[in-house]
Parts: structure tokens; C-alpha cells; sequence
């Protein structure tokens, strides 16, 4: 070990910790918030940096706009703007916009705002693979002139074909000794739209018996007769992500060239094409493993089928894993931030729990959110020796976490909406809420008894709670030291807001959807129908009734909530984040690690 190993490193005067392993251990790490844990590729770019061969670390985050992005980006977008600001370098954004019949518009502006609203800034440095077409086009008259590329005539079917298998090696095409006059000319003639679709592409020429069928002359251009959203009918043929990727990452500087697992065996042919120009820059690609998390899919076309099969409203819905469902669902940059530092990087695939995500926000809203009342089951209680006219207004605490949110009056009177499961005829032995002839605390109010129910007499529902109050427990406090077993919270019916309220479970009802794929069994059999609930009368405290959306609260005892941009004057909608109950944090409880 090296004294450099031993020590922390220090670059730009940050103090970086290297001591930090990929172990469970990790777990108690993500209470620090500053700690930078480190991983294997910091390990190698320290390495990088301490050797002298980059003085600076360059990355880019490259997403291709074919749709929305997921939390798997954010685990990318964090680990490659993260590793660039920590070191003082920088990261690019840069569009994989190599194929125009699947690229949008609309998907290129939300993935420039869920950059930005994660929290990241990537300055001057935003890029489009479409941005170097000339030159990628020269890049690949450099290759037939080098003998190492030639235009293959093959149908796509014939290529598939010729291609071989895993366990047979392929087959040369018989254009593959075209002579360099020949290829130039069919290239130029694709390049001028000659030629319809699939009628030639352009080939690497590597070695169809390769074991890494990657390296069997892969397609480097294809002729796509579709307007670009940005180059519009300029191009009639398009680069490969394989060809693009690496030449992109060498145009631009980029030293580490940070992707996932699944880029593994791509890797040589990366390395083949800028060893094949001799470039100036050659980038060292480097994966790690994909975030998958349970109970969901992460890929943007599984995302694009619930769209558009309106399975879920919108790209943005708050059952999705994208990063505009889980803003709009009430996620937090910071909460998002915290899971990708937990959830660290590493080089196996692997699943995560959902809890460990919904552990993230219950974490930051726990400090941030605003505490308040609200009643989505409502059933009426009624102080019978409370007068009808009276009117309280009550001191209630904004956040007990956070003594600096201050405190608010919250109207009280004679008629209040409970949730109806705080109540219960005839309660079970655990049941310690209010049943007839028990005393219970109303939070922030007073010490209510039940004293009889009235019901509906053709459904035999309660429709009325009967209870006395004590006047000398306002506050919620007995001076004679009463104890009781539950505190419950409420709304006074005359002045509660009425909202609508969004509650959501998994949006799949297995915690791996696309299991059976391979039995033929689609992922969309497996989408929970009951993932969104709506309840029929909600009600919230008066004063919530104009709150801006994306507004985060805690509805007390419901979980934490947030404003829904459906949201109109007068009539609120909110989402529910996720519950208080922190399966997470219990497991770890549990396991003796927290
Ligand atoms: P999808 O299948 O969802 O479209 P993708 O890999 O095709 O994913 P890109 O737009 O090409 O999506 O991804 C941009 C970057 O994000 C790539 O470098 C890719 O490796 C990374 N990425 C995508 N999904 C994940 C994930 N689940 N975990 C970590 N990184 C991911
Ligand atoms: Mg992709």
C-alpha cells in the first residue's frame, strides 16, 4: 500500500476520504452528508490524477431523447457530475440523438429540466452526437481509406444471418473486399440520399469469427429516411451508438467514460475505432452496474408502453420511476441525491428496494416538511356540551422538528371530521383509539369521551360520533395528570377545505414485472389496478387551500403529501409522497445497523 492509499487525497484543497468499502457498512455512512464515499472508479481516477495522466477529469452524462428520464439516470447523472465537481473538473451533457425516428423535442427539454432540477449544472458544455455528423462522416471516409470499413450490401435480415451465434462464429459478406474506389463512392451516395432504407450500410471491418460478436463488422452507418430534430433533412444516413459514442467522448475531451454493465462488450469495439484513427483523445470507458429497483421497470421504452397505452396518465405521472413522477409525486433533489450516495456503485448487477428510496424522502421531509391536519375518511364527531356558536383557534406546531417553522392557529367548534378508523363500536384488544365510553386526546385540542353514535338507519353506518369534551385539557393536557392511550387529529367541519387526494401504491403488483418475460408473459399483465386510490371526501385545514404546487407537507398520521399542479383556486389536489411507516429503517433495525 502507498502512502497515497493510506491517506485521504487531496485535490483542490477538498479533503477526499478513501477509506470507505463497498461493504454493508456503507449503510451507516449515508448519515454523513458530506462524505463522499468512494468507489472503484474514484479509486481510478485518483489513480488517473495522481500519475499525472489527466490533470483535469472530464465525464458526460449521454442520454439518448427517446423519453423521459428515470432514477437510474439520477444514478448516473449524480455519479458523473458527481466525480467531475468533486475533483474539479467537469461533466458535458451531451444528447445521443443518432436516431431521429424515436427522438423528440419534448423528451430533450424534460431531460435538460431533470438535470437541472437534480441539481446539476453542466455550464457551456451541452452537446448533441448530431453536432459532430460532418465529422463523423469524415471519421468513417478515414476508416475505408484505412481499409478498416467498407459498404455492405446484405439486407439487415441477411446481415443478422451472417452475423452467426454465440456459439457459431459468422460469415464474411460478400462485399467486404469492395475496392476503397467502390466504397467511397457508395458512402458518398448514401451520404447524398441515394438510396432507400436498408439498402447498404456502412461496416466496421474487424472479424466475423471475433467470440465478441460486437467486433463481427458492426454496423458504424445506416441509412434512415427521417427528419432529425435538430439536422432536419440534411442527413440520410446515421452513426451507430457504437460508432458515435466513443468519437463523441474523444471529440470532446472526455477522459473517463463512466456507463453500464451492459457496455461491457462493447468495450473493445470502443477502443478498436479510436485506436483505428489514431485519435488524440482516448477516453478509458468504464462500467458500472444499472440501478434497478424493485416493483418498477427501468428502461424509457417499457416507460413509453404505460404511456402510451394510458396504463399511467403521463411520463409524469406519480406512479412512474421517472424523475418527473417522482418530483410531481412529491420527491425532493436532495432525497434523489441521498439514495444514488447510498446506493453507492459497484460492478454486480443487483436490485434495490423500493423502501431504501422511500426511506430517502421520509428522511428529508421529516426535517423540512410543515405538519398539518387533514381528515381523508372523514366521519363527523360532535362535542355535544361544546356551544353551537363557539369557535377556538388553537395553537398547533408546524414542525416539532424544527422549532424555527413557527406555530399556527387552527379553528376548532362543536363539529369536527375524525377518520373514520379511528373509531370502532366494539374495538379488538390492541385497539386503542376512540370507542364508546373512552377517552382519547384530539391534537392540539382537547380530551374528548365517547358517549354515543348515531347511524344511518337503512345502512346501519355511523354517520355521527357523540363525545364531551373537558374544557381543562385544552392544549391537550390533563392538569390532574389523566393519561390517555391515543391522540387523534381532525378538522372542524365548518371550516375544513375540501381536497382531493391521491394515494398510490406499487405500480406493479410483482416485485420483478418483467419475470416472465421470457414465458411470453408481458410486464403490463403484471401493472397493480389499484395503484391509485382517490377517496371521496377529503378535507384539509382552512389555511391549506392556496398552497403553490409542489408544496411539501405532512398530513399528520397519512404521511407526507405534496401539491399536485392539477391543483385549481379553491380546489386542491394532493399527492401522497409515501406513508410515515419506514419499512427501511426497520430492517436495518433490525439487522443491527442503524
Ligand atoms: P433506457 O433503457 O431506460 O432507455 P438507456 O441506457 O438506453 O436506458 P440512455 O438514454 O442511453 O438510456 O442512458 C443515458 C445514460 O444513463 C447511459 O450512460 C446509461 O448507461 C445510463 N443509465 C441508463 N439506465 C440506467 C440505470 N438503470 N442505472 C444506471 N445508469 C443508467
Ligand atoms: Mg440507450
Amino acid at each position: 500500500m502507498t502512502e497515497q492509499d493510506k491517506n485521504p487525497v487531496r485535490l483542490d484543497g477538498n479533503l477526499h476520504l478513501c477509506s470507505y468499502k463497498a461493504t454493508n457498512k456503507r449503510i451507516h455512512g449515508f448519515r454523513m452528508e458530506t462524505n463522499k464515499q468512494s468507489n472503484f472508479i474514484r479509486d481510478i481516477i485518483e489513480k488517473d490524477i495522481a500519475s499525472g495522466k489527466h490533470d483535469q477529469v472530464v465525464t458526460r452524462f449521454p442520454p439518448e431523447p427517446n423519453g423521459y428520464l428515470h432514477i437510474g439516470h439520477a444514478k448516473s447523472i449524480c455519479l458523473n457530475f458527481g466525480v467531475a465537481g468533486d475533483y474539479g473538473g467537469r461533466c458535458h451533457l451531451r444528447f445521443d440523438d443518432t436516431n431521429p425516428k424515436k427522438e423528440e423535442p419534448e423528451y430533450v427539454r424534460s431531460i435538460m429540466d431533470d438535470v437541472q432540477w437534480l441539481g446539476f449544472d453542466w455550464g457551456e458544455h451541452l452537446y448533441h452526437a448530431s453536432d459532430y455528423f460532418d465529422q463523423l462522416y469524415e471519421y468513417g471516409v478515414e476508416l475505408i481509406k484505412r481499409g478498416k470499413a467498407y459498404v455492405c450490401s446484405l439486407s439487415p435480415l441477411e446481415i443478422r444471418e451472417y452475423r452467426g451465434t454465440l456459439t457459431e462464429p459468422g460469415t464474411n459478406s460478400p462485399f467486404r473486399d469492395r475496392s476503397l474506389e467502390e466504397n467511397l463512392e457508395y458512402f458518398g451516395a448514401m451520404k447524398e440520399g441515394r438510396f432507400g432504407e436498408g439498402a447498404h450500410v456502412l461496416r466496421a471491418k474487424i472479424d466475423m469469427s471475433s467470440p465478441n460478436i460486437n467486433l463481427r463488422d458492426p454496423v458504424l452507418f445506416r441509412i434512415v429516411r427521417s427528419d432529425h430534430h435538430r439536422t432536419k433533412d440534411a442527413w440520410h444516413i446515421y452513426p451507430t451508438y457504437d460508432y458515435a459514442h466513443c468519437l463523441s467522448d474523444s471529440i470532446e475531451g472526455i477522459t473517463h467514460s463512466l456507463c453500464s454493465l451492459e457496455f461491457q462488450d462493447h468495450r473493445p469495439l470502443y477502443d478498436w475505432i479510436l485506436d483505428q484513427l489514431h485519435v488524440r483523445c482516448h477516453p478509458r470507458q468504464i462500467e458500472f452496474a444499472r440501478l434497478n429497483l424493485n416493483y418498477t421497470v427501468m428502461s424509457k421504452r417499457k416507460l413509453a408502453k404505460l404511456v402510451s397505452r394510458g396504463l399511467v396518465r403521463s411520463w409524469d405521472d406519480p406512479r412512474m420511476p421517472t424523475l418527473s413522477g417522482l418530483r410531481r409525486r412529491g420527491y425532493t433533489p436532495q432525497s434523489i441525491r441521498r439514495f444514488c450516495d447510498i446506493i453507492g456503485v459497484a460492478k454486480s448487477d443487483n436490485v434495490v428496494d423500493m423502501s431504501m428510496l422511500e426511506h430517502c424522502i421520509r428522511e428529508d421531509l421529516n426535517k423540512t416538511a410543515p405538519r398539518v391536519m387533514a381528515v381523508l375518511n372523514p366521519v363527523k364527531l360532535v362535542i355535544t356540551n361544546y356551544p353551537r356558536e363557539r369557535e377556538d383557534k388553537l395553537e398547533a406546531i408546524n414542525n416539532p422538528e424544527d422549532e424555527s417553522m413557527g406555530k399556527r392557529m387552527v379553528p376548532f367548534s362543536r363539529e369536527l371530521y375524525i377518520e373514520r378508523d379511528d373509531f370502532m363500536e366494539e374495538p379488538p384488544k390492541k385497539f386503542y383509539r376512540l370507542a364508546p365510553g373512552r377517552e382519547v386526546r384530539l391534537r392540539y385540542a382537547y380530551y374528548v369521551t365517547c358517549h354515543g353514535v348515531v347511524k344511518d338507519p337503512s345502512t346501519n353506518e355511523i354517520t355521527e360520533i357523540h363525545c364531551t369534551y373537558d374544557p381543562e385539557t385544552k392544549g391537550g393536557d390533563s392538569p390532574d395528570g389523566r393519561k390517555v392511550k391515543a391522540t387523534l387529529h381532525w378538522v372542524s367541519a365548518g371550516h375544513a377545505q375540501k381536497a382531493e387526494v391521491r394515494l398510490y401504491d406499487r405500480l406493479f403488483s410483482r416485485p420483478n414485472p418483467t419475470e416472465d418475460e421470457k414465458k411470453g408473459i408481458d410486464f403490463l399483465e403484471y401493472v397493480n389496478p389499484d395503484s391509485l386510490n382517490i377517496p371521496d371526501a377529503c378535507f384539509i385545514e382552512p389555511g391549506l387551500k392556496d398552497l403553490a404546487p409542489g408544496t411539501n407537507l405532512q398530513f399528520e398520521r397519512l404521511g407526507y403529501f405534496c401539491v399536485d399542479p392539477d391543483t385549481k383556486p379553491g380546489k386542491p389536489v394532493f399527492n401522497r409522497t409515501v406513508t410515515l411507516k419506514d419499512a427501511w429503517a426497520r430492517i436495518q433495525k433490525k439487522a443491527g445497523k442503524n
